[in-house]
């Protein structure tokens, strides 16, 4: 507990038995990356300090990709026991990719990185050392990001925007994390919302904390990310801020504001007949006063109606977030 009282931690006071470590990674169009990565992890892996997360297992989530990519991870996969491959149907964006190499791992603590060795392996061991403190989510920070500034503004957009209803963090759209597996799924990812993942975690009462990571510049391949997916992803934020401020069900905020406006004419209506019927003096001028309060009345009514349609939307929003088809699983 810390001084406030809000616990911060996970007890790690007994031995904590950690039944496997899976890295998730997406992939799209990533040839020249793949195996040079592999290459890099499973040396870090085999480091004797990492003894205690094994079984290790490198779950690729290839997005549809269109170049070597597919062909080169069933070949990995069927190279190395600890390579496993899920291949999706299409191209279905990164966040569909992670969600389906998360549900395909079998670890207790999940790594998630990029396929394209912008992030760096070798900062794997820190993260995990930072978790055993006790946290759900080790997020890095880029100290050194390597990507030009029109990708690096509206990511510092989307920080700004995440942090009002997040954790305390810097850097949200670096991709690699530490997560106690069984957080990350207890969220729901859709959209483009890896983005978020620690927005979405602390809104569950997730302890969340950030170390600092290096990031590498891309060597291969380029990135998939142009103005209008990063244009997306901000919109999907902007509404995951006004989401969580709601968070009840829109009804509640356009409820409200109809039965104000609702009482406020009905109120008047009440006042005029009173007036009228109890004093006998009709307040002048009538026909006004009349419309005003009809107005009210069935605007209040509208505002309300408006918001079970909100909630309608809002859940069929939900439901129609198209899962992600697997076609293969090469273990
Ligand atoms: N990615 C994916 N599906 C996509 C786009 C990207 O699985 O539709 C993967 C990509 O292969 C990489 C990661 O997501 O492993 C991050 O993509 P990228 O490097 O293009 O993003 P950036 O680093 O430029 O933000
Ligand atoms: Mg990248």
């Amino acid at each position: 507990m810390s001084s406030d009282g809000v616990e911060l931690k996970r007890d790690t006071s007994d031995q904590v038995d950690y039944g496997g470590l899976s890295i998730v990674i997406p992939v799209y169009n990533e040839q020249g990356n793949i195996e040079p990565l592999i290459d890099e992890i499973l040396n870090v892996l085999s480091a004797s300090e990492l003894e205690e997360y094994t079984p290790f297992e490198l779950v690729f989530a290839d997005d549809g990709s269109t170049d070597g990519s597919r062909r080169q991870l069933r070949e990995l996969a069927e190279r190395h026991d600890t390579v496993r491959a899920l291949f999706l149907s299409r191209n279905f964006g990164q966040t569909a990719a992670l969600a389906a190499g998360i549900d395909a791992s079998t670890g207790d603590i999940i790594v998630t990185m990029d396929a394209d060795r912008q992030n760096d392996p070798n900062d794997i061991p820190r993260l995990l050392k930072k978790y055993k403190e006790g946290y759900d989510c080790v997020s890095g920070r880029r100290v050194n990001r390597q990507d030009p500034i029109t990708k690096r503004l509206p990511s510092t957009i989307q920080t700004y925007l995440a942090k009002r209803t997040g954790p305390d963090i810097h850097d949200f759209g670096c991709t690699l994390k530490v997560y106690n597996a069984d957080s990350l799924r207890d969220i729901d990812l859709y959209g483009e919302g890896h983005r978020y993942i620690p927005a979405k975690l602390y809104n569950k009462g997730y302890r969340i904390t950030e170390t600092e990571v290096n990031h590498r510049e891309r060597k291969y391949g380029s990135s998939k990310y142009g103005a209008k997916r990063l244009m997306k992803g901000s919109l999907d934020l902007l509404f995951h801020a006004f989401w969580n401020r709601f968070s009840t069900r829109p009804l509640h905020l356009y409820g409200s504001i109809g039965t104000v406006v609702f009482s406020v004419g009905g109120l008047l209506g009440i006042h005029m007949l009173f007036t009228r019927l109890v004093l006998g003096n009709a307040l002048e001028p009538h026909l006004p006063r009349l419309l005003l309060v009809t107005a009210l009345v069935l605007f209040g009514l509208q505002i309300f109606i408006f918001g079970v349609l909100a909630e309608i939307l809002t859940r069929i929003y939900y439901q129609d977030q198209e899962p992600y088809r697997i076609q293969t699983i090469i273990e």
